[in-house]
């Protein structure tokens, strides 16, 4: 305490780099939207002045996945379309983190049929699940708030995200 008390009065603040980091890391997510249907609207009002996701610093929503750190997926998800999803999320650089939005994404919602994936956790790495059908907005920026926390109290710099995503890197649902 001492050793902080005189490094705090020479205007030095201690921390670790983790928390450092984290913390960086969580005010300043760059979502990667993946609007698949009806939920992307809502994802798109969340965006707008009314609600305002620029107070978290996620307003910019990125289109290129090398420039995005969490996959937003809104609606339900063809067995067609999971090969290009996840061929975006394989080109995001980690750390990255994903949002199921809606119980389409969640668990196939109403579309119980062949072609739908029931829920893209299959081959996504899912770290919040947001419901709903479809979920307001407010729902969205709580499942973010909620991801801030994760990001805060989980990562490492000393744990190696790679472990994580590649245990899903092969789903059967893309065979
Ligand atoms: S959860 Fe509802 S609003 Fe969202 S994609 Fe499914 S049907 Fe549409």
């Amino acid at each position: 305490m001492g050793l902080e008390n005189a490094l705090n009065q020479q205007g030095f603040l201690l921390a670790r780099l983790d928390d450092l980091i984290a913390w960086a890391r969580a005010g300043s997510l760059w979502p990667m939207p993946m609007g698949l249907a009806c939920c992307a609207i809502e994802m798109m009002a969340a965006a707008g002045p009314k609600y305002d996701i620029a107070r978290f610093g996620m307003e910019r929503f990125s289109f290129s996945p090398r420039q995005a750190d969490v996959m937003i997926v809104a609606g339900w998800c063809t067995y067609k379309m999971a090969h290009a999803i996840k061929r975006i999320w394989d080109q995001m650089a980690e750390p990255k983190w994903c949002i199921a939005m809606g119980a389409c994404a969640s668990t196939g919602g109403m579309h119980r049929v062949y072609g739908v994936v029931q829920g893209v956790d299959q081959f996504l790495p899912v770290d919040v699940y947001v419901p709903g059908c479809p979920p307001r907005p407010e729902v969205l920026l709580h499942a973010l708030m909620e991801l801030q926390k994760k990001i805060r109290n989980e990562h490492s710099l000393l744990q190696d995200r790679i472990t994580r995503t590649s245990s899903v890197s092969s789903p059967s649902v893309l065979r």
